[in-house]
């Protein structure tokens, strides 16, 4: 059995003055570490100025397929102008209590071998099952938001899990026709690229799949969640666009 949870080190960086920052704060965790022993980093993001009573959540995710890495949150993470950006732009939702969760890289070992699977040779976007989690890379991941909530009494609002290149946002099929849906659709199509479609996973890839993370997301934290499926490795899904599709998406749920 893996150990659960480490949070080995936790750190606080602050990014701006804080004058600037108002109660925005980046925290760095390292909530496990991969097949090859390189860490796994999340970085939560949320006001700390004062106690929140039904706090929501917002879960990024980025890498479980190396070979569609597009480093779209490294962009967020990494850049304080991004990160001053984005922390005008959810001001009031951070105020009120939103919790972001963003992983830029949630198999590493997949992105530094440009390949589609971990170490251990197996899909990490099959395996977010309960009788899965065979990857420590899934296991680490799920353990983490799933304790993290719990502790900060939070509920899972909204999960985007990104990927390339099939140019479209994939619900859990209970969601497909969801009306919420057609609204973040829409609001893709006009942040981010008309191109956008909303689909079905059946449908789109011609089988079903088990053990995919919006699956789990939305049916073990109730949270609408989606896959992300980038236009192709050089489209254009810059952090500012994401950032504004972002908070529509949330203002929709
Ligand atoms: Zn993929």
């Amino acid at each position: 059995m893996l150990r659960t949870i480490i949070t080995t080190f936790t750190f606080f960086f602050l990014l701006l003055p804080l004058s600037v920052m108002a109660s925005m704060e980046v925290k760095k965790i390292q909530y496990g570490y991969s097949f090859k022993n390189k860490p796994l980093y999340a970085y939560k993001i949320a006001d700390v100025g004062s106690n929140h009573a039904n706090r929501k959540a917002v879960i990024l995710t980025e890498g479980a397929h190396g070979n569609e890495y597009k480093s779209i949150l490294e962009e967020l993470i990494n850049s304080p102008k991004k990160l001053e950006k984005f922390r005008a732009k959810f001001h009031k939702q951070l105020a009120a209590g939103l919790i972001f969760y963003v992983f830029p890289m949630i198999n590493p070992d997949g992105v530094e071998k440009g390949s589609r699977l971990s170490s251990m040779g197996i899909d990490l976007n099959r395996d977010f099952d309960d009788k899965r989690l065979v990857n420590q890379e899934s296991y680490f991941l799920v353990n983490f938001v799933e304790n993290d909530l719990k502790d900060e009494s939070a509920k899972a609002l909204f999960a985007v899990d990104y990927h390339c290149c099939g140019g479209a946002l994939l619900p859990p099929v209970e969601l497909v026709d969801d009306i919420r849906s057609k609204k973040i659709i829409k609001a893709a199509q006009k942040s981010i690229s008309p191109k956008f479609q909303l689909a079905n996973t059946k449908k789109f890839f011609g089988k079903k799949f088990v053990g995919t993370l919006k699956d789990y997301w939305f049916s073990k934290l109730g949270a609408y969640s989606l896959t992300y499926e980038s236009l192709d490795l050089e489209s254009n899904d810059a952090i500012d666009k994401q950032i504004n599709w972002w908070h529509e998406s949330i203002s929709i749920l």
